[in-house]
């Protein structure tokens, strides 16, 4: 995937363009922590309940348990569920208690900040041993491309406020870059349990933990691994009590264990079967689904359409080498989509063949009842016309974007 495109999704993410996650794999809490402890990382013992079955909580056992509602988003600890019940994050002693927290998680949905309005659907609970802590502290390594590299933002003052942290005590996070063919060296390691104020034997533990969370970052090819809190407890232990890992999309590859782990469940339909065609495909709610090559072509075709008031039902980039059956996978995505009113193709061939696109586009529309509007330029665009002008389909050509982009959101409406 090119560089564009991954700037494209950050962007997106960023600016919240789309108003909820955008296509990068994400994993649950319990997910990223068996990878953590894969890689030797302390983790509390847990065991994962869902709506068919609680049978691991039978055997499993604890002084005092911490119970989890599962969903690809933080802020659970004070989010509040659809059903009134307050706190996506519990702790009791009591087994009956832990069982009436799970039936109040399970099924219904969790608003926190990082959701959207009406909240995610809890599908699976954890129930962990819960630790006594006695100190939160905040540790993430990411990819920061003003470093050019691997970066670790630390606070001593970690656990659910962070982000009010970052805004009114900016001292308190410290960022330290970090050179990839070095690594976390004992010392930086050991820098950074004092900076987090862990002392004496927890201190020793911190650094290690820090070590191999590095490990684990480097190991599974993540752009990002945030531990909040990592934890000190009554006991002197030092414990990644909660996690969440970004990774690197073009490391799939090499990452086929951790990319397996995938739930499609929470990502919007159309993006799993755009993925399947390779598709750079983005789900958004406006009426006007858009076919484009190229990511600079299809933002300038989002915004043409805005500006003479329609709206995009898709960001799609169909890439460079595209072949005819992945037009036809991208248009069956977009005329299946039942808010889609009008489509706009708009291609500039310069890798791509603009036959290819046109006999894509023929093969795909034959039952089309929507309008279509495609506008070709470039790489054999006077066969790519005659194809269409031969199909003797209903398309509306047009060789000017500016006029095709208003003729597409005219007729969405
Ligand atoms: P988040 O709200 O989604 O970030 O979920 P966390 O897993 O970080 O849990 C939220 C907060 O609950 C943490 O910051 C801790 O203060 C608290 N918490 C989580 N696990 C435990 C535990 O095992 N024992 C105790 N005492 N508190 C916990
Ligand atoms: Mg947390």
């Amino acid at each position: 995937m090119s560089s564009l495109w991954s700037t494209l999704k950050r962007t997106t993410k960023s600016l919240n363009v789309a108003k909820r996650q955008v296509r990068f794999l994400n994993l649950l809490e319990f997910q990223s922590k068996n990878l953590l402890r894969n890689s030797g990382v302390a983790v509390q013992n847990f065991c994962l309940v869902d709506e068919k079955s609680s049978s691991e909580f039978e055997n499993f056992n604890a002084k005092e348990y911490v119970v989890k509602a599962q969903i690809l988003a933080g802020g659970r600890g004070k989010g509040h569920f659809d059903n009134g019940f307050k706190g996506g994050v519990q702790l009791t002693t009591d087994r009956n208690i832990v069982k009436d927290y799970v039936s109040k998680m399970l099924g219904h949905n969790l608003i926190t900040k990082q959701t959207p309005k009406q909240g995610i659907p809890v599908k699976q609970v954890m129930i962990a041993e819960s630790v006594n802590i006695t100190k939160e502290t905040y540790i993430c390594i990411l990819m920061d491309r003003t470093y050019n590299g691997p970066v670790i933002i630390a606070s001593p003052a970690g656990g659910m406020d962070i982000e009010g942290v970052a805004e009114k005590t900016p001292e308190l996070i410290k960022k330290v870059p970090i050179d990839i063919h070095q690594g976390v060296t004992d010392k930086i390691a050991d820098d950074l349990a004092a900076f987090l104020e862990f002392k004496g034997e927890p201190k020793k533990k911190a650094a290690e933990e820090i070590k191999k969370i590095w490990e684990m970052f480097k190991k599974v090819d993540a752009t990002q691994l945030e531990i909040n809190p990592l934890a000190e407890t009554d006991q002197g232990l030092v414990i990644s009590v909660d996690a969440k890992v970004n990774f690197d999309d073009n490391a799939k590859f090499r990452q086929k264990d951790v990319f397996s782990l995938e739930d499609h469940s929470e990502t919007d339909p159309r993006e799993v079967e755009a993925a399947k065609y390779n598709l750079n495909y983005i789900g958004m709610d406006g009426n006007i689904g858009c076919m484009v090559n190229g990511a600079g072509l299809a933002m300038a075709t989002m915004d043409i359409i805005k500006l003479h008031g329609g709206e995009p039902a898709n960001f799609l980039d169909v890439g460079g080498s595209v072949q005819e059956n992945q037009v036809r996978a991208a248009f069956n995505i977009l005329t299946s989509d039942p808010k889609v009113k009008s489509i706009f193709v708009n291609v500039f061939g310069g890798i791509v063949n603009c036959a290819v696109i046109a006999k894509g586009i023929v093969a795909a529309s034959k039952d089309l009842k929507i309008p279509l509007i495609v506008r070709l330029e470039g790489t054999n665009v006077a066969e790519a016309k005659k194809i269409i002008r031969e199909s003797g389909l209903n398309i509306q050509a047009s060789d000017d974007f500016d006029e095709a982009a208003k003729k597409a959101v005219a007729s969405a409406k």
